[in-house]
């Protein structure tokens, strides 16, 4: 695909397109640094012979991923309690409320959901609150059966007559209702699920980037190539294994950290494309990156960066 060697900007380029954008966000932050007092300050004395110390000729690894936000999981919990527990808990509904965004949300993520709550009847007594069980006192039959002594007649004869009376215990029914113990006498239980919010699914593009520079404005860098993408020229590749046997002959300079950046974004590489919630939404670009030790005439100290090509390259710097 690319035996191209790439061109990589030379330093009076990248300083003067610098120079040209710091005066032009900050004009009297650039007079403060690089003016001379009681002269008219001038660009075109401001030069990189003079104003960049040092510089190193670095890589950066870019490749974008689309990742899925918002997506719990599938799991659900369910609770069986007692009435006056149903009471005490919060329940929630999105019935009709479309889904909710997840930024936004205070909350769980899995709440007790309204619409879930159903009635289920004790099955242990049958949705009555009690259990019968057999009186005790007249073992079932209602009745407590006595003999009663009458003597008879003048010879007071002994007779034995049958007397029975209603059970007090189970008021003559033979069965005594007891508190079942499975709804506490409620009748009822009531089950209901702990759900997942429904959240929006939402998918964001995300720009990675690895660099062999030490810099600590990696972010900041990758957020602006993430949009200047088109603007940037770098070498792409399909896969990692074309670009470590490409990258040396393609740049024309190579060093440790290079090598070991390479090797670094290839495993992050590798790791996204197992992610099953993420997506590599773009091809590998290979960057040569120039990081430039700068101090202006005041003294202060700053970095320059450019990713890309001579042909097109795009700036960063902390000044
Ligand atoms: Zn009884
Ligand atoms: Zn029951």
């Amino acid at each position: 695909m690319t035996d191209i060697k790439i061109k990589t900007p030379n330093l009076d380029e990248i300083f003067e397109k610098w120079k040209q954008g710091a005066v032009r966000s900050d004009k009297k932050k650039m007079e403060k640094q690089f003016g001379t007092k009681g002269a008219i300050f001038s660009l075109d004395a401001i030069s990189a012979a003079e104003y960049v110390k040092d510089t190193q000729k670095e890589v950066a690894i870019y490749f974008a991923i689309k990742k899925t936000v918002g997506e719990v999981t599938k799991k659900t919990d369910e609770r069986t309690v007692l009435p006056p527990k149903v009471a005490r808990e919060t329940f929630y509904s999105f019935k009709g409320k479309g889904k909710i965004n997840k930024d936004d949300w205070k909350g769980d993520d899995m709440v007790p959901l309204y619409e879930t709550l159903k009635t289920i009847p004790c099955k242990n007594c049958n949705g009555k609150g009690y259990v019968e069980t057999k009186c005790k006192t007249c073992k079932g039959t209602g009745k407590i059966e006595e003999q009663l002594q009458v003597l008879t007649g003048e010879e007071q004869k002994k007779e034995v007559k049958p007397f029975s009376y209603s059970c007090g215990v189970c008021f003559g029914v033979g069965t005594s209702k007891e508190q079942c113990r499975d709804c506490g006498g409620y009748k009822n239980t009531y089950k209901y699920q702990i759900l997942p919010v429904p959240f929006k699914t939402v998918v964001t593009g995300i720009p990675v980037l690895h660099s062999s520079a030490q810099t600590k404005y990696e972010k900041e860098i990758e957020r602006d190539l993430h949009q200047m993408i088109e603007e940037v020229e770098g070498i792409r590749f399909n896969d990692f294994k074309d670009l470590e046997a490409k990258a040396e002959p393609s740049l024309g300079y190579w060093n440790k950290n290079i090598k070991k950046t390479i090797s670094s974004a290839s495993s992050d590489h590798k790791s996204y494309s197992k992610d099953k919630e993420a997506q590599i939404t773009s091809q590998i670009y290979l960057f040569p990156m120039i990081q430039m030790f700068c101090q202006s005439k005041k003294g202060t100290k700053y970095e320059i960066y450019s990713l890309g090509s001579a042909n097109k390259f795009m700036i960063y710097s902390n000044f």
